[in-house]
């Protein structure tokens, strides 16, 4: 069995393959698929080892700005994170105000179907790496679904694929 230190209460714990949900990520639906997860008894500590954080983060805004469903709540202020911008710097951007984007990002209001393209353009041309897929992700626009909501993204943290589930 693998085991690794506890880096809480130094103890030798217990390693174990299997399935993450990624919360900390900002998105409740990101399914990590196949990484360590240190379980420690002593302390009750666990803790994911993610390999490669920056291109796994490029990954998933990828996955979000590609993802044939609409934008949620959530998915609007994974990418504006993404961007490292304020909401009024987004906004901004956008020619929105502030509260309009408040609203989206909490799910109070729906976003138009043309703010939706807008967004993942703008993260496209601006987010850190993902200026190489405008082309391929806006041709794929036409495949956006009206009213589908996605269920999660499975993602391989080693190959950084990912599929919709
Ligand atoms: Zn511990």
């Amino acid at each position: 069995m693998k085991k690794a230190e506890c880096t809480v209460c130094g103890a030798l714990a217990r390693v174990v393959r299997g399935n993450y949900k990624f919360a900390e990520c900002g998105l409740r639906r990101v399914v990590l698929q196949g990484v360590e997860t240190v379980h420690c008894a002593k302390c009750g500590n666990e803790e994911v080892a993610i390999p490669r954080l920056n291109e796994l983060m490029r990954a998933l805004a990828l996955a979000v700005v590609k993802q044939p469903f609409r934008l949620q709540g959530e998915d609007v202020k994974f990418l504006r994170k993404y961007l490292n911008m304020t909401q009024a710097e987004f906004a901004g951007l956008l020619d929105i105000h502030k509260t309009n984007l408040s609203k989206w990002e909490n799910n109070e209001d729906r976003i138009g179907d043309q703010s939706d393209r807008l967004i993942r353009t703008v993260v496209l041309a601006l987010g850190d790496g993902l200026k190489g897929k405008m082309e391929e992700v806006v041709r794929s626009f036409p495949n956006i679904h009206k009213s589908k909501r996605r269920g999660s993204i499975d993602m391989d943290p080693q190959s950084l694929s990912y599929t919709y589930a």
